[in-house]
């Protein structure tokens, strides 16, 4: 019989999926379960939280949630890439009380970076900046061996590191930010751009051909090995722009790992840190001699994992 106090719940939401799975004390995932991300607000990615926790193999004794956007305290402050929410929800005191067990909180990519520090290509690093690229740019940071989310849970958004003043808008209204280029959405709506003014590309074809309705990471992933020059236009801007930021913090937090997650990482692996790595070489100071940019070794499962852990601090506190 499992120990029962063993199982925590990770939940990852994402702007596409939202995806569960019963953690186990070492890591490793028991059980999963998966659902679009509804689009039409809080209620519904609360409901499918909820739905999809109860349908585990085993009750969780708590329950851990990384979200795309700012965390504080418990409550989901602000989720620019989420449809529908707009002011802030008190996420852990509702799943909380539906579920009848303890709930933590954190932002997806800080989580998906504890995931790859406790079980992933992070393990044993003191100082760690996450890079998690897929519909936006999310990030998170160890610093002196702990998690760090700063003064309100803001810490860590690379994707918001401004690397060309007034240049193209944000999806958070601002200009010139990391995700602006690099931001899986921000890239679609360039290329629809594109193609307005007259260039021609494969995206569109392998998208449909995939059955997709977005330029997903693995429609990406195609027309770049495909050699769509389009696409490898956008996505060497995207590097450029990443590397950049990705740079600029190295300058600033003097870390030693770079772990690069998300959903294009997991699609084009090791490939894409090293071309981030190559490209940032020129723009940092005085880097670690060590340090080393490295795809997330997890894949999917940092955010599950990640979260889990959060949970697990609830219940071992105790
Ligand atoms: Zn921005």
């Amino acid at each position: 019989m499992r120990d029962q106090a063993a199982l925590v719940a990770g939940v990852d939401v994402g702007g596409t999926n939202i995806e569960v799975g019963l953690v186990g004390a070492n890591y490793e995932v028991l059980d999963r379960a998966k659902a679009d991300t509804p689009t039409s607000g809080p209620d519904a990615v609360l409901d499918t939280i909820e739905h999809l926790v109860r349908s585990l193999d085993d009750e969780p004794a708590a329950v851990g949630v990384g979200i795309p956007g700012v965390v504080y305290e418990g409550e989901v402050l602000t989720v620019p890439n989420l449809s529908n929410w707009d002011g802030p929800v008190d996420l852990v005191a509702i799943l909380g009380e539906r579920l009848g067990v303890p709930v933590a909180l954190g932002n997806d990519a800080g989580v998906g970076l504890l995931g790859e520090w406790l079980a992933g290509s992070a393990v044993g690093a003191r100082n760690v900046l996450g890079l998690w690229m897929g519909t936006g740019i999310g990030g998170g940071l160890i610093l002196d061996g702990r998690p760090f989310a700063g003064a309100r849970g803001a810490a860590g958004e690379i994707g918001h590191v401004i690397v060309r003043a007034g240049g193209a808008l944000c999806r958070c209204g601002r200009r010139g930010c990391v995700e602006a280029y690099a931001g899986r959405r921000s890239m679609e709506s360039t290329v629809s751009t594109m193609i307005d003014a007259g260039r021609t590309t494969t995206l569109y074809d392998i998208r449909a051909r995939a059955g997709k309705s977005a330029l997903t990471s693995k429609v990406w992933a195609r027309a770049l090995a495909g050699g769509d020059m389009l696409a490898t236009e956008l996505f060497d801007t995207a590097v450029e722009a990443v590397a950049v930021g990705v740079a600029s913090a190295i300058n600033i937090l003097d870390v030693e790992r770079v772990v690069v997650g998300g959903g294009l990482a997991e699609k084009l692996g090791q490939h894409l840190a090293d071309r981030i790595a190559e490209a940032a070489e020129p723009w940092m100071l005085q880097p670690h001699p060590e340090l080393r940019f490295v795809a997330a070794a997890l894949g999917d499962d940092s955010g599950v994992i990640g979260a889990a852990a959060l949970g697990r601090e609830l219940v071992t506190l105790r």
